[in-house]
């Protein structure tokens, strides 16, 4: 492996994406490695928020059906727009809601529980708010979580083996939700598989898509999976606690959504005014009031540079940055205690790297102060993702170097091995 700088920089210039870096607001003198928390600002992205802003000033009331850009249909066509990502139908995919209250929406419609045939399978390493999700909606059903929420444990505390899956698929499982990617470790699951596994025993499957989606493609429709959902301020770049999505494979249309809602209607229907709902006939039957059309905007801006760049060739250089990162600080930090703790092959590894340390939250928080933004997860996990739109391969060669003199210097001592109040 070449460690010099000058082989960084070739690296940059063989880059097919290179140029997308000059659309995004890079903070001054800073290497951003968080964008699997939260997406930097695109030109693009900003610009769709002001027009959208101008149609409220100009149009007001008429913004719903003008011309250009008409808000009563914006959220079928972001999700028109996104579908290319996951590898769904346009009408599968309706951009709405937030992460976890399409997971609310999702298990409302597809959780279905039967007498005692009633438990749902989760895992132990998803992020909190998916199982505070699940275990609400067990609760609302008069069930026990205790009880009826398996969660698949991990035999290595970082990942989770298929097959320890597939064997908690138990005869009383009704509903299947995994991440597609898990969040600590960037594990990504073979979601092919799982739900082949699920569809053999009856029972509907879905994944929480907030750290793969924008980094990797995805064959949802061609797979089968019954259901997704995922926010879109992190691979997306749509902004703070912009509008998420959720997909529904078209085998469920017809269905009424479990929690209903005037934007639930058939489109031509909704000012019908009728107290007897007309669902949409696709994905769209999943929303249920007036869409949140300033923090949706965004996405119309962001999602041009996906289509632009190309999912296939997003995750080759992710899979490059990645790989890079981790050959460098193999070289670079051997006496340093780290410990690679995301898998290391191609089909497994997602967008981010994550690295173990004993300090790990004042390591970070030592990066920081020199310029390199990760982001620290309990207890001991530096993620450290470099995002393929906007990150280069100077910059994984220069934050390595940084780590290193970091950890030479022991300048992490100055800070206390606490996490902040958002870590
Ligand atoms: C980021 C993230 C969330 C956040 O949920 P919101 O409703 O968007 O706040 C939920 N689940 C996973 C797996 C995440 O990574």
């Amino acid at each position: 492996m070449n460690t010099e700088k000058a082989y960084a920089a070739y690296l940059d210039q063989q880059d097919k994406l290179a140029d997308f870096r000059h659309e995004f607001y890079i903070p001054h003198d800073t290497i951003y490695f968080d964008g699997n928390s939260l997406g930097l600002l695109s030109k693009r992205a900003e610009q769709a928020v002001h027009d959208i802003v101008e149609s409220w000033k100009t149009d007001a009331i008429d913004g719903w059906t003008n011309d250009d850009q008409p808000w009563y249909y914006l959220s079928e066509k972001l999700g028109a727009m996104t579908a290319p990502l996951i590898g769904a139908k346009p009408d599968e995919v309706i951009v709405t809601g937030s992460t976890t209250s399409n997971l609310h929406q999702l298990t409302a419609s597809f959780y279905k529980p039967a007498g005692k045939k009633a438990k749902i399978l989760a895992d132990t390493l998803n992020f909190p708010s998916d199982i505070y999700a699940l275990k609400s909606q067990l609760k609302l059903n008069g069930f026990d979580p205790a009880e009826y929420l398996l969660q698949v444990e991990s035999e290595d505390g970082n990942t989770l083996e298929t097959q320890n899956i597939i064997n908690a698929m138990t005869d009383d499982v009704v509903f299947i939700v995994l991440p597609s990617v898990l969040y600590r470790s960037g594990q990504v699951l073979d979601m092919k598989t799982l739900t082949r596994e699920a569809h053999k025993r009856g029972i509907p499957i879905g994944f929480d898509l907030c750290h793969s989606i924008g980094a990797m493609p995805h064959q949802l429709s061609e797979w089968g999976v019954d259901f997704a959902f995922w926010c879109t301020y992190k691979h997306l770049n749509a902004g703070p606690g912009s509008v998420a999505g959720l997909y529904v494979n078209r085998k469920h249309f017809g269905q009424e959504p479990g929690l209903a809602g005037w934007f639930s209607s058939a489109k031509e229907k909704q000012f019908d005014m009728a107290h007897v709902l007309t669902p949409a006939p696709d994905a769209g039957t999943y929303q249920i009031g007036t869409p949140h059309l300033l923090s949706a905007a965004p996405l119309l801006g962001s999602l041009e540079m996906f289509y632009e760049a190309g999912i296939d060739n997003i995750r080759q250089k992710s899979l490059e940055l990645t790989q890079y990162l981790i050959e460098l600080l193999e070289r670079e930090l051997t006496d340093y205690s780290f410990t690679i703790a995301n898998p290391r092959d191609t089909a497994t590894r997602g967008g981010h790297v994550n690295i173990e340390h004993p300090d790990a939250a004042r390591i970070c928080k030592a990066l920081k102060a020199d310029g390199v933004i990760p982001d620290y997860r309990r207890p001991n996990g530096i993620r450290l993702a470099p995002v393929a739109l906007y990150n280069t391969f100077t910059d994984v060669w220069d934050t390595i170097q940084i780590l290193k003199t970091i950890m030479i210097e022991e300048r992490y001592k100055f800070f206390e091995n606490e996490r902040g109040i958002i870590a």
